[in-house]
């Protein structure tokens, strides 16, 4: 890829600020983008004295310019269910009006342009494991459906740009990934399940915990949209891991990472979770080369030292 000036929008949340990194090692000049609504400074904290990098505190909702860019990689969204059926409608109009607002940067600049979609187009999916054509099986009025269509209007809308102007557009359909950065109390699985294990209390599972879900890490992650962004797909490509896990199974796995001695405890499964989640990869595997290369288990344990400065000013709290 030659040297460009990207845009990245989400570039203070988990997957954003490791994208940051990922295009500055490359060589690129990174201008993130974040209103800090679930984003963190402490995720771009070091990046403070990196020349190529700046961030515009902006949320995107707002028609912006950041002047000529090459690529936009469009990272914001909330994207925990805890985060985003709580900021209910910014989601709804981040992934509509935001969406809409960096296209027309990609247009009036003629950028390529890169969206994060996600494996929740897929809702609580018919089809397993989940292939890029098929259509889904969503609840448009349920408590996910905020995100769920919100990121469906984004892929039409990317869509609509590329078919109706020409824009050279992408989209990966992410599937739930991990690692540092993660927000330590989003009430993801991973995270909840980390930080319970290290504070020696219950780990909490919905439902009976036989609901799948298929984890990847964070670096083989962006590989992949890395990958993504220099190649001439226009329609969605799933980036995720395809090994698939029981929530029970994967309670263990942190259970034998963080060496915690403690019950799991059952808790209401949440309305519309889906029952079952798996990345057919064959296409990233063909059109990109792509696979992802760590396992959970590998992937828990480089996580560890995250989760564990995550709680240590807590534990310094207690003893002060
Ligand atoms: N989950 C759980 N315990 C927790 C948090 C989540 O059993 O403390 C379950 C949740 O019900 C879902 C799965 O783990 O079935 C993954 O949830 P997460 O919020 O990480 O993301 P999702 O894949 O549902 O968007």
């Amino acid at each position: 890829m030659k040297q460009q000036r990207t845009l990245v929008t989400g570039a203070a949340g988990f997957l954003g600020s490791h994208l940051c990194d990922s295009l500055l090692a490359l060589g690129h000049t990174v201008v993130g983008v974040d209103n800090l609504c679930t984003g963190s400074l402490a995720n771009l904290r070091h990046l403070e004295k990196e020349a190529r990098f700046s961030l515009i505190e902006q949320d995107i909702i707002q028609p912006f310019d950041p002047g000529p860019v090459d690529f936009i990689f469009n990272f914001a969204s909330p994207a925990s269910p805890d985060d985003y059926m709580r900021l209910g409608v910014e989601t709804l109009l981040v992934g509509s009006q935001g969406t809409i607002n960096t296209l027309e940067i990609a247009r009036k600049y003629s950028a390529g342009y890169l969206h994060a979609s996600t494996s929740e187009c897929y809702g609580d999916p018919l089809v397993h494991p989940q292939v890029e054509t098929y259509w889904g099986h969503v609840n448009p009025i349920g408590p996910r459906s905020v995100y769920d269509e919100a990121k469906r209007f984004s892929e039409a809308a990317v869509t609509a740009y590329h078919r109706y102007y020409g824009v050279d557009t992408h989209m990966v359909r992410i599937f739930n990934t991990y690692g540092p950065r993660l927000q330590a109390n989003d009430g993801r699985v991973i995270s909840n399940l980390m930080m319970q294990a290290l504070r020696g209390e219950p780990l909490t599972i919905y439902g009976d915990g036989s609901q799948t879900r298929s984890f990847c890490y964070v670096s083989d992650l962006i590989d992949g949209i890395v990958l993504l962004a220099q190649s001439s797909r226009h329609t969605p490509v799933n980036i995720g891991n395809p090994t698939e896990w029981t929530i029970l199974e994967c309670a263990q796995e942190v259970l034998a990472v963080t060496g915690a001695n403690v019950e799991i405890v059952f808790k209401p499964l949440p309305q519309d979770d889906p029952a079952r989640r798996r990345p057919d990869i064959t296409l990233a595997r063909t059109l990109l080369q792509w696979e992802p290369k760590i396992s959970l288990r590998e992937g828990l344990e480089r996580s560890l030292p995250y989760f564990e400065q995550c709680i240590a000013p807590q534990r310094i709290a207690t003893t002060a």
